[in-house]
Formats: C-alpha cells, sequence, structure tokens
C-alpha cells in the first residue's frame, strides 16, 4: 500500500518481533507481488527456493512430481520460497519507514465516526484515522466488531511441528523441493527454512484430545514417534533428531456472509482464515493487501464500484478455501488405488495452477475499468 502513496500505520499486539511459528511457504502468487515492491533480494536472502513437491508412500515410494510448471526466470530468479515465519515477519517490517509500526498496541474497539474510525487500545492510547483494516489472524477480534461471529472448523486433524538442524539429516543438505509422505489418516511433511539451515518438518495426525487453535503448545515427542511406527527411514530420522515439538491444532473457517461495513474491512486469516494443505495463508493475505492498495490508490478522485474490495477477493479465497480442504482430504485418505491416486494429483496440480497464475493486481485494475 505504500508503495503506491498510501498512508498507512500497523498496530500490533506483541511488544516485539518474536520467534514464534516455524514455516511458511510462498507460492508464485505471493512471490510475484514481493518481487514488484522490490523485495524478492530480501527473501532469497532469507528463504529457500522451492523446485516443487515430492509425494511419496509411507514407505518412501514415490508416488508423483508436482513440479512447478517451468516459465522464463530470470538468473537466480525462483518461483516459489519457503521462509522462517519470524524472519519473513522481520523481512517485512524491516521495509517499513520509521514510525509505521506500532508495538504493544492491542486493538480493542473500532468505531465508524461518519468521516473516519476511532481506535481505541488496550493501552489507553486513541487513534483516528479514514479506514480500518483488521489483519489480526485467526481469531479475530476484528471480525467481532464488523459483527461476523464464526466457529473454527476441523479438518479432523492437528499437527505436530519441529525445524531439525540441516547438519542431522545428511540427505537434506540438497533438497530443493517440498517432500512430503502420505499414508493411511496420516501424512509428514518436510521443507528446508531460512536458505536450508533448518529443515522444517509437519506431521499431521487424526486430531483427538487436542481441541485447540494454537500454534505452540508444547508436543509430546515419544507420542509424535508412536504415530509413525514403520515409516519411511527418512521420517523416522527426522523425529529422533527433534529436541522439541509444538502441537498445531488444524482449523479453518466457512467463508463469511460479508467483511467489511462502511470503513472497516478485514485481511487475511481474520477474512478467510484456511487449513495448510496447499501452503496459500500468507500468499493470500498479501493478494488482500495487494488488491485494497490497487482499488484504494486513487480513492480521493477516483469512482470505486460498491464493495469492489469484497468482490475482487471473497469468491477467490473462498475457492483456495475450498482447494485447501480438498487437498487435506486428498494427502490424508487411505485409498491406495494407484489410478485414483493419480487423477486425484492431477486435479490437485490444476488447483495449483490456477492459484498461482492468478494476478491480483491486473485483477484490481480490471475490476476499476468496468466502472470507468
Ligand atoms: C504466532 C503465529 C504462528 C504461526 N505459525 C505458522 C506456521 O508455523 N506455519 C504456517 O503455515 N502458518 C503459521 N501462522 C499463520 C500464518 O502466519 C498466517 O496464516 C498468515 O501469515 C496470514 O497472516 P495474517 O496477517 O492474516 O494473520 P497472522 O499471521 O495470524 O497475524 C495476525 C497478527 O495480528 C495480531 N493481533 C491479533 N489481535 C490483535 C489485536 N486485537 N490488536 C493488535 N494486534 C492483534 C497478532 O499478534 C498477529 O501478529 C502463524 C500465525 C501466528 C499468529
Amino acid at each position: 500500500m505504500r508503495a503506491r502513496g498510501l498512508k498507512v500505520k500497523v498496530f500490533e499486539q506483541a511488544p516485539a518481533i518474536r520467534e514464534v511459528g516455524a514455516g511458511l511457504t510462498l507460492g508464485r502468487n505471493a512471490v510475484r507481488l514481493l518481487r514488484r515492491i522490490g523485495l524478492e533480494d530480501q527473501l532469497q536472502r532469507i528463504g529457500s527456493a522451492n523446485m516443487g513437491l515430492t509425494l511419496l508412500n509411507s514407505h518412501g515410494a514415490p508416488i508423483g512430481m508436482s513440479p512447478l510448471p517451468a516459465r522464463a526466470r530470470l538468473p537466480g530468479e525462483f518461483d516459489s520460497y519457503s521462509v522462517l515465519r519470524a524472519e519473513f515477519v522481520s523481512l517485512l517490517a524491516e521495509a517499513q519507514p520509521p514510525g509505521t509500526l506500532h508495538f504493544g498496541h492491542r486493538c480493542v474497539e473500532v468505531d465508524e465516526t461518519g468521516a473516519g474510525v476511532r481506535l481505541t487500545f488496550a493501552n489507553g492510547a486513541c487513534v483516528e484515522a479514514d479506514l480500518f483494516i483488521g489483519a489480526d489472524g485467526i481469531h479475530s477480534f476484528s471480525q467481532r466488531e464488523i459483527g461476523v461471529k464464526t466457529q473454527p472448523t476441523s479438518g479432523g486433524t492437528m499437527a505436530y511441528r519441529g525445524l531439525v538442524p540441516v547438519e542431522c539429516l545428511p540427505w537434506a543438505r540438497d533438497l530443493r523441493s517440498l517432500r512430503m509422505w502420505i499414508g493411511p489418516g496420516r501424512s509428514f511433511i518436510c521443507y528446508p527454512v531460512s536458505r536450508g539451515r533448518l529443515i522444517n518438518i509437519v506431521a499431521f495426525v487424526p486430531a483427538d484430545r487436542y481441541g485447540t487453535e494454537s500454534w505452540s503448545a508444547p508436543g509430546d515427542l515419544g507420542s509424535l514417534a508412536a504415530e509413525y511406527v514403520g515409516w519411511d527411514a527418512h521420517v523416522l530420522q527426522m523425529i529422533a533428531a527433534l529436541d522439541e515439538t509444538f502441537l498445531w491444532g488444524i482449523y479453518d473457517r466457512d467463508p463469511l456472509p460479508y467483511w467489511s461495513t462502511a470503513r472497516r474491512s478485514l485481511l487475511g486469516d481474520a477474512a478467510h482464515p484456511m487449513l495448510p494443505h496447499l501452503g496459500q495463508g500468507a500468499g493470500q493475505a498479501i493478494e488482500d493487501g495487494f488488491a485494497l492498495a490497487v482499488l484504494l490508490e486513487n480513492a480521493g478522485t477516483a469512482q470505486i464500484p460498491e464493495r469492489a474490495y469484497e468482490r475482487l477477493r471473497h469468491a477467490h479465497t473462498s475457492q483456495v478455501q475450498a482447494a485447501s480442504r480438498e487437498a487435506g482430504r486428498f494427502f490424508h485418505s487411505e485409498d491406495g488405488d494407484a489410478p485414483r491416486r493419480a487423477q486425484q494429483l492431477a486435479s490437485w496440480r490444476a488447483a495449483g495452477r490456477w492459484i498461482n497464475e492468478y494476478d491480483v493486481e491486473t485483477a484490481a485494475t480490471e475490476l476499476l475499468h468496468e466502472v470507468a
């Protein structure tokens, strides 16, 4: 938004950027946008380039490879990156001029005042602005402020997360793709982050007693190992190399009926939390930001179609939410039938294409031209 001349202030409840969460993937749709605002060099400095996804069964036999389709690249340029969440958040923060980010500000009230909005914070501060965008994640307080109430929906799985130094896994030193093992009701994915220094692992297992949406509840390494007895040696090696693991409740929410009022709207997980199986949580939040930037750039002088932001984003993000649920069903199905699997993989690849090729800036510009 700043790149298009808009004045933005960010109020974050945390006192500082902390090392929370683990790996995130950024698909081609998000990387393309970050490249346009000059952030790809920084992304290359913290990220690990992905060349695709390799699928294996629980014993390590290949099911298929889903390479990212080739396209002309500049030297050193990649389509998809895996990053450590904290490093990526720092990268975005460092790209802001002083005075943009305000930590230790937990927003507790947002009132529309007619000509603008008034924000009240738990620390007693009050701020006036033209617009409010609630980008406050899956437990969104802003969602409730605009009058929407949703319940978390579980895909029936939970995950153990962890990071392993690459020195512990000699076979992973040259890993350039996401690698995923699929077995009955379970899957296990790993990919490099932090320029290959660490291997991020996520082990999806059936949800049972852990009914939490937490990112960071401590998990038990013995229970994790018990879930994967008899699996491929690489999986067992990664579990054995973990010093600690965290539990991640896997939830999304159904698409919202609406997500804006006159001067308040939502962005990212606050508007459309999704299951992690297509790695699009961060990417769709980034697309939202670019959509708002295009739509608001000339808001002072140009006519913006009514509910333009929702018209642009609601259907698309709802489809990504649905495709992420579908991918989860595919990854955790117990169906061992090879032709059926191949067919499912083909449709899953097709899903990846419409998500990765989508250019939100072009779509937003076309929407504006409809009324021009
Ligand atoms: C702690 C944490 C760890 C995560 N770890 C992973 C991970 O390991 N892998 C993965 O794939 N995804 C992870 N995610 C999710 C992923 O980052 C999001 O799907 C994606 O980044 C979408 O971003 P978002 O900005 O919409 O929401 P989020 O990334 O959830 O960011 C929301 C922000 O709003 C702040 N906030 C919330 N309420 C208020 C309030 N009232 N006032 C002010 N600030 C508020 C939160 O502190 C947070 O910084 C994590 C998210 C969080 C918050």
